[in-house]
């Protein structure tokens, strides 16, 4: 199997007035693990339906391998997708449903049964080949579904949420039994998930979306560690958030002023005096300093609970303008009891400076409870 590259070029979509994609432009390599990272109506599945074929776009050229495929319905196109209720065949057995698309490609009944067992091999379920759907685990199905895209050799495989029916247990190990076979195949995937873990995890690059347009496109390292806009930032991890305005630039580095302090990070956006910013750095970034320390941005701040995950500590803080403030600090036994002072710091280095324009995020993390009294 070979992987082929897709294109968008100027795609967008427009449903009776309301714009789902807003124009983009995608480059995906071929043999790339490719997430489309975003939140529910951001407009993922709409792209990835543009992309194979089951949706026409309102505008905009769509192109796999260089060759233009907009004239191409999904069933003519080098792509497959498995789709979140994966719609396996209850009444078929495994075999028969991996072979399923044998049939309509004129392959004999021979070579198809020979063909359902590689593909079986690859997803490790030679020994359950027999078993209707309904006799397997979460996870096997979603490997039937995996086999049974693969057999009729897409180019491009376009996976919509496949794990999120599975518990997390399972979810985890499927992300990397889904990278491997990605790695051993060499098709392009394209997959879509809401979850940030998932994207991290398995990709070779995302592309983050927000209100139908991508924010940023990275590796893993860069939509995490250099977001390029605050959605971007607080949408693939926790963050500790400080606004203010830029009042000085300084090889490669920005100085913002605001409620609480000056504070430096890196800037890695283009930035100008004046221009209203903010400043992020992962709470795993934040440290306790000693009140003394003269490197690197300094807050005094007072404890307000801990939440502890065995081997870490989440402690939340807070400043004196009302500011919440996290570390993800490693458990080393220390207590840190509700009310004391606790002066936290964070290097330059670790934080990123970027323009305030889409709106100031919360600070912590999305979903984390509160913390306990
Ligand atoms: P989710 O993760 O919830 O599936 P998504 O990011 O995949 O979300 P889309 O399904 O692409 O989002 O939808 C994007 C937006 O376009 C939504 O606001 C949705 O309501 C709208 N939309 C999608 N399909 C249609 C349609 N056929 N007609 C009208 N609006 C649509």
């Amino acid at each position: 199997m070979d992987g082929k590259s897709v294109e968008l070029s100027g795609v967008t979509m427009v449903f009776d007035g309301f714009t789902a994609v807003s124009p983009t432009d995608l480059s995906i390599p071929a043999g790339e693990f490719h997430s489309i990272l975003g939140p529910s109506g951001c407009g993922k599945t709409t792209l990835l339906r543009i992309l194979s074929g089951f949706q026409r776009p309102s505008g905009g050229q769509v192109l796999i391998g260089g060759e233009p495929v907009n004239h191409l319905p999904a069933n003519r196109r080098p792509t497959a997708m498995i789709f979140q209720s994966l719609a396996l065949f209850p009444r078929m057995s495994v075999r028969e449903n991996v072979a399923f698309g044998l049939e309509a490609r004129g392959m004999s009944k021979r070579e198809r049964s020979r063909k359902a067992e590689e593909l079986l091999a690859l997803v490790a379920l030679e020994a359950h080949a027999d078993k209707r759907p309904d006799q397997l685990s979460g996870g096997q199905r979603q490997r039937v579904a995996v086999a049974r895209a693969l057999a009729v050799e897409p180019a491009v495989l376009c996976l919509d949420e496949p794990l999120s029916a599975l518990d997390l247990k399972l979810r985890q190990h499927m992300r990397t039994e889904l990278r491997a076979l990605q790695k051993r195949t060499g098709v392009t995937f394209i997959y879509i998930t809401h979850d940030q873990g998932e994207a991290l995890t398995m990709s070779d690059r995302i592309s983050v979306m927000n209100r139908g347009r991508i924010e940023q496109v990275g590796t893993p390292t860069e939509v995490y560690d250099a977001p390029a806009t605050p959605f971007v930032a607080g949408f693939v991890g926790e963050q500790n958030v400080f606004s203010g305005k830029v009042t000085g630039i300084e090889n490669g580095f920005a100085k913002i002023a605001g409620p609480g302090g000056t504070f430096t990070g890196r800037a890695t956006r283009e930035l100008s005096v004046g221009e209203h910013a903010v400043l992020m750095v992962r709470p795993e970034r934040t440290g306790l300093v000693d009140a003394t320390t003269l490197n690197g941005n300094r807050l005094s701040t007072r404890v307000e609970g801990r939440e502890l995950e065995g081997p870490y500590l989440n402690l939340v803080t807070r400043d004196a303008t009302g500011r919440r403030i996290v570390l993800h600090l490693a458990n080393d036994g220390r207590q840190h009891p509700t009310g004391g002072d606790a002066v936290i710091g964070f290097m330059p280095d670790d934080a990123v400076v970027m323009p305030a324009a889409g709106g100031t995020p919360e600070n912590g993390a999305a979903g984390m409870p509160a913390a306990e009294a």
